[in-house]
C-alpha cells in the first residue's frame, strides 16, 4: 500500500485534519537540483539557438535572459551559503528572509541588457546577478540594501529627462541598463557599499561559497 503524505508538508501523514491542520512548512520545491536543471536548460537552450543563427545567415534571435525561477534560485541559495537559511521564495515579490525582509531580485545576462522595475513593487533590499560573462562560468550578485522608498532610486536618471521616481508615478516602467546607468552612480555615491562583491565566482560555488553573512539592516 503507497504512503499517504500529508497534503501540506508533503511528510508521511501525521493525523492532520480540517480542526488540528498541519502547521509545519511545506519543503521549498525550488530545491539545488532544480536550480541546475534549470540552469542547464538554460545553457542548452543557448546554444540552439545560436546553432540555427549560424546555419540561418542574416537571422538574430532575441534572448530573454534567465527564467525568474534560476535567477531567484541562485541568488536564494548565495544568501543561504552566507548564512541566513531563513531566505525563501516570498509569497508575493521574489525573496523573503526574516533579517532582512523581502528581497528583489533582478538579472542580467548580457553587459547592456536593461533592467525593468514595475511601478509599484516594494522591496528592502535588492540583488542584482550579473550574468554577464555566463559563458565562462562567472557570476557576480551584488547586494545592494536601499529599500524602493530610499532616495537613490527616486531620483535615478532613467532617461535624458526623466527619473525613475516620475516613471514610475507615470505607470511607466523604468528600463535603466545596470552598466551604464545604475552601477556607476552606486559606486559614485556607495563606495563602501560597492568595494566588494556579495558573490563573485562559479555557478557551482553559489551553493557552498562563504559570501560575507548578510548584516540585518538598521
Ligand atoms: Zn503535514
Amino acid at each position: 500500500m503507497a504512503t499517504r503524505l500529508c497534503s501540506n508538508c508533503r511528510q508521511v501523514m501525521h493525523g492532520a485534519t480540517k480542526k488540528n491542520p498541519c502547521t509545519v512548512n511545506p519543503p521549498d520545491p525550488y530545491t539545488e537540483s532544480v536550480c541546475r536543471l534549470l540552469w542547464k536548460a538554460f545553457v542548452s537552450d543557448e546554444k540552439n539557438l545560436s546553432e540555427i543563427e549560424k546555419e540561418n545567415p542574416g537571422i538574430h534571435i532575441r534572448r530573454s535572459g534567465l527564467c525568474m525561477e534560476l535567477s531567484e534560485s541562485m541568488v536564494k541559495f548565495s544568501i543561504q551559503s552566507a548564512g541566513d537559511k531563513t531566505c525563501r521564495k516570498a509569497k508575493k515579490g521574489d525573496l523573503f528572509s526574516d533579517i532582512e525582509g523581502q528581497q528583489e531580485v533582478k538579472s542580467i545576462t548580457a553587459i547592456d541588457s536593461p533592467t525593468s522595475f514595475g511601478p509599484t513593487q516594494p522591496w528592502d533590499v535588492i540583488y542584482f546577478l550579473d550574468a554577464s560573462e555566463w559563458r565562462n562560468d562567472d557570476f557576480t550578485i551584488w547586494r545592494i540594501p536601499l529599500a524602493n522608498t530610499h532616495d537613490f532610486w527616486k531620483t535615478l536618471p532613467v532617461s535624458k529627462k526623466q527619473t525613475k521616481g516620475e516613471f514610475s508615478e507615470a505607470g511607466k516602467r523604468p528600463r535603466p541598463i545596470w552598466s551604464k546607468a545604475i552601477k556607476p552612480l552606486l559606486d559614485e555615491r556607495f563606495p563602501d557599499m560597492m568595494k566588494e562583491p556579495f558573490y563573485k565566482g562559479d555557478f557551482e560555488g553559489i551553493f557552498t561559497a562563504k559570501a560575507p553573512v548578510a548584516q540585518p539592516l538598521a
